[in-house]
């Protein structure tokens, strides 16, 4: 979201624009009155939806499947609950769950090699 005032780039929950200083008006803005709001697709569930698919694609690779599973696992638990809020998190538990079986395969045939060569 951008400032109303000066139009600058927002962060998502800023409370003052940090460059002018004006007061960050929400789209719905009803007195901080959070109970009554409907779901609303935040950036954070598309990350989490992406950064699952990304962990899918690259679960052979631990090093990099596992930290983005968690990432897009915690993004997307902590994210609004629409309808890609659910296939983010199954998504990311897929890939976290391929990424540690692979780790333990790995370091299992790692152990196997290593006893056979002494
Ligand atoms: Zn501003």
């Amino acid at each position: 979201m951008f400032c109303k005032n000066c139009g600058r780039e927002l962060k998502d929950d800023a409370k003052f624009c940090d460059n002018c200083g004006a007061k960050v008006v929400f789209k719905h803005a009803n007195n901080d009155d959070d109970e009554n709001e409907k779901p609303e697709c935040d950036g954070k569930v598309t990350i989490a939806f992406v950064l699952g698919i990304s962990s899918l694609a690259v679960w052979t690779l631990p090093v990099i499947g596992l930290p983005i599973s968690i990432i897009g696992l915690v993004l997307g638990v902590k994210s609004n609950k629409v309808k890609l809020h659910t296939a983010a998190i199954i998504l990311n538990i897929i890939g976290l769950v391929l990424s540690i079986s692979l780790c333990f395969a790995g370091s299992f045939w790692g152990y196997l090699s290593y006893k056979s060569i002494l």
